[in-house]
């Protein structure tokens, strides 16, 4: 294998600095469920995922979260790094760098993983190549047993994306937006064709994969974390409801780890771009995480989060409380008595909370004090439910005086709102 270097005159620290800065605006990254096991090596990626961290303005990066290189011969409008942004600072790390770079921050404890996103540089299938080579050198020369995330390039030959994949434990193939119109005018150079063939082609060699697995003690790896991607919001118009419905299709056919939602922030100028002055829409960047959580934990689909009458999200109230007050004919319901399904229904009350629920009713009927004790939002579920035969709610039981009590109160918004675990919280 020939490792390519690059000859120029940029310190490592200012291609650190420059390649590190572009990769901020991609958010798919986390390294829950990888169970790759150290065998005498170094390093170790587990379980319950290592190297995911909360940025000031609520991203989720890990600490070595890099590209490769800026240099782009492709020209997205929405894209810092496009190739008609000719005044921006470009640098490329060779294959040596980003090895010696990731096993460094490793043995100093700076980072648990690497995750290595790329411009597309001279073409597809030569940028993942040298990807394929800083994966191939950490894992087979350096013996590096570490969480390795990497991007699959759009158009890249097969063969090449399954070499990656056979040693890394996560890819995602980024689809920036919801739809081929939008592509097609933000990002003429990309085809969703390009985008999917390579999604569907890792999920199909996973499954292949994953039934050797039941036949050979010795399959071998194939991207054990899965595959995730990432959708740009408000660059373009769908609707959250297409957006939602995707998403939804993604887990369903493609079995997606995770779709990571990320606000447009607009870095560029362009008469087919929006023109968002005030602040990144991260209230419906917050609304998508949630509704996808519904999606996920909660046994919603996203025709029942949102429907063609109303196919944005109310900004005011999560997308749960917001369901049950559309489908008020259907509360208040029994505690003691109703479905498992039908206890994620009601806001307040989780995941966790409906397992110990339908638990304690093994024993005994649950009271609305035990209700509180098993973990429920009780100031909010109160108004959904009936314990033992008695309505807890303190108002009508209309649309409007309900909304008036469980909507969060008005706090004074800042325009780069962080997203914190209470927003995952309220999604119950
Ligand atoms: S291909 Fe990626 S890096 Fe290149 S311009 Fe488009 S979004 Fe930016």
């Amino acid at each position: 294998m020939n490792i390519v270097k690059y000859k120029n005159n940029q310190s490592l620290e200012e291609k650190i600095q420059i390649l590190s800065d572009s990769a901020k605006y991609d958010v798919s990254c986390s390294s829950s469920g990888s169970n790759r096991q150290n065998k005498g090596g170094l390093g170790n990626a587990h379980v319950s995922g290592i190297c995911h961290s909360w940025t000031s303005d609520g991203r989720c990066v890990s600490l070595l979260k890099i590209l490769m290189t800026n240099k782009c011969i492709y020209d997205c409008s929405y894209c810092i790094n496009r190739s008609s942004n000719t005044d921006i600072k470009r640098a490329i790390f060779d294959v040596q760098e980003i090895v010696d770079l990731t096993i460094n921050f490793y043995r100093r404890n700076y980072i648990e993983g690497l995750f290595l996103s790329s411009g597309v540089y001279k073409s597809p299938n030569y940028t993942m190549e040298l990807l394929y080579q800083v994966a191939y050198k950490l894992r087979e020369e350096e013996n590096f047993n570490g969480y390795i995330h990497m991007k699959a390039i759009p158009g890249a030959d097969k063969l090449l994306i399954d070499k990656v994949a056979s040693l890394v434990d996560r890819m995602s193939v980024n689809i920036e937006l919801p739809s081929e119109e939008s592509l097609k005018k933000l990002a003429p150079q990309k085809d969703r064709q390009s985008i999917f063939l390579p999604m569907y082609h890792m999920k199909n060699h996973t499954l292949m994969i994953s039934d050797e697995k039941k036949r050979f003690k010795h399959a071998p790896s194939y991207i054990p974390a899965g595959q995730t991607t990432q959708m740009i919001i408000g660059a373009s118009n769908e609707s959250d409801l297409s957006i939602l419905k995707l998403t939804e299709a993604l887990y369903d056919k493609v079995m997606l780890k995770r779709v990571y939602f990320s606000a447009y922030i607009p870095v560029n100028e362009g008469s087919n771009l929006p023109a968002i002055t005030s602040a990144p829409p991260l209230k419906r960047e917050n609304r998508l995480y949630q509704a996808d959580w519904l999606l996920r934990f909660y046994g919603f689909r996203a025709d029942e989060i949102l429907n063609e009458k109303n196919p944005f999200f109310d900004l005011e109230l999560d997308p749960k409380s917001n369901w049950a007050l559309n489908n008020l004919h259907l509360f208040p319901v029994e505690i003691n008595s109703c479905s498992y399904e039908m206890l994620l229904k009601i806001p307040g009350i989780g995941v966790i909370c409906a397992k110990r629920i339908i638990r304690a009713r093994k024993y005994a009927s649950v009271s609305f004090e035990t209700l509180k004790k098993l973990g429920a939002v009780v100031k909010r579920a109160k108004y959904f439910i009936t314990c033992r035969g008695k309505f807890y709610g303190d108002i009508k039981m209309d649309e409007i005086s309900i909304r008036q009590n469980i909507k969060p109160k008005a706090k004074k918004e800042s325009p780069y709102e962080q997203l914190t675990f209470d927003s995952f919280i309220n999604v119950v």
